[in-house]
């Protein structure tokens, strides 16, 4: 496919030391032997990394002698927990994590009876500029490497496996990319990161494809490259208008992919992986919310393999921005159904944070915290999709 120039900035500050999650395993390989260490190091390597084992003391299959010089060369701590926020008796857990070069980014874990997700960040910041959406105000710090995304699954995985969240031990069966950022704006990252969620372990969390939801919020291109990866992740597009005149305001990067492009790229993905896709809908009050929006929704998805997910907007203070009342919801859900449209509405305990993109700042509403504020970025000439040098 040829590179689309995509209409983003993404600033380079502070790219992260090397870390073994952003290498393949023949490179992770290699990088142990320039070390002066046998190849199966970095198996063994992995094998802890991805249990979310960092204390060199415990990685007792390694020899003492080389065990620092491993970890300082190919396991750099990448994330700090700044801090953990709970609700929902403990079963939501969101974390606030500081880079190395002190850009900020959140994560949540979300214990449900059978299941457990986590809803992670792929950039630091958004470039997408939604303007309802707490982190679309601040701009796009930089994009986070792979590890770094990664990092944040792990994180989760190990804090189920350790109990701690309320319930006892348990396993991360779900992730999201429903925090900060446009995850297509930083494929290759997030490519990698996939393919660490679903590769077995000693090289990754060995979930299934259907556990796993990128989200985006419509860069076309992007998606139909997904498509060609031969992948079957859920796609989740944050389509909130149906129509082009509203959702050129909602969502600015429809200036550039209009509605039927979303749709139909979105449409190919689903014939080549025979999964459903979802629509991810922030229902606003008096803005997208009006039963006339609903038909329309409903005509453009009638018939598709799609599923409408609405959201009731966690209005943040001070925003003009507020959620749909509960009527006007209903009649909203209910002329989707008449079309033969599956609709679901978010429930609105803290869960419904892993909603939708961008929800992620907005959600400390939920938990009584102040968004987090991340820098404005530095402007860099925009880059191609496809580009590797963009993180
Ligand atoms: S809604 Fe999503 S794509 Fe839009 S600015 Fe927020 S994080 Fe970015």
């Amino acid at each position: 496919m040829t590179a689309l120039p995509l209409v983003f900035d993404a600033p380079r500050r502070g790219k992260p030391p090397r870390h073994l999650a952003d290498l393949s395993r023949e490179e992770a390989r290699a990088a142990v032997v320039e070390l002066g260490q046998p190849a199966f190091r970095a198996d063994q390597l992995a094998r802890h990394w991805f249990r979310g084992v960092t204390d060199t003391a415990r990685m007792t299959d390694v020899p003492a002698a080389v065990r620092e010089t491993l970890a300082e060369a190919l396991l750099p701590d990448l994330l700090t927990p700044v801090r953990t926020l709970s609700a929902d008796g403990g079963r939501t857990r969101k974390t606030l994590w500081r880079l190395h070069d002190g850009a900020l980014v959140e994560s949540v874990l979300m214990r449900y009876p059978d299941r457990a997700t986590v809803c992670i960040s792929s950039q630091a910041g958004c470039g997408m500029a939604c303007p309802f959406c707490a982190t679309g105000q601040n701009g796009l710090t930089r994009n986070l490497s792979a590890a770094e995304i990664i990092g944040q699954a792990v994180a989760a995985a190990a804090a189920m496996a350790d109990g701690e969240v309320p319930g006892g031990p348990g396993r991360l069966s779900n992730v999201v990319f429903m925090g900060m950022g446009e995850p297509l704006a930083n494929y290759p990252r997030v490519r990698q990161t996939l393919r660490a969620l679903l590769a077995p372990a000693p090289w990754g969390l060995g979930l299934s494809q259907r556990s796993v939801t990128v989200s985006t919020v419509g860069l076309v291109p992007a998606i139909r490259k997904l498509t060609e990866e031969g992948l079957a992740v859920t796609l989740a597009v944050s389509l909130h208008a149906p129509d082009d005149e509203l959702r050129d305001t909602l969502v600015p990067i429809n200036t550039r992919w209009k509605v039927g492009e979303v749709v139909e790229a979105a449409d190919a993905y689903a014939a080549r992986t025979g999964r459903r896709y979802s629509v991810e809908y922030a229902l606003i009050r008096d803005v997208n919310d009006q039963p006339e929006r609903a038909d329309l929704l409903g005509r453009l998805l009638a018939g598709k393999r799609a599923h409408v997910n609405l959201i009731p907007l966690n209005p943040t203070p001070g925003s003009p921005w507020d959620a749909s009342p509960l009527p006007a919801q209903r009649e909203f859900v209910a002329r989707l159904r008449a079309a033969g449209v599956p609709t679901t509405v978010r429930d609105t305990r803290g869960q419904d944070i892993d909603g939708a993109c961008g929800q992620l700042a907005a959600a400390d509403r939920v938990e009584g915290v102040p968004t987090v504020a991340v820098p404005a970025p530095s402007l860099e000439p925009p880059v191609e999709l496809g580009a590797e040098a963009d993180g």
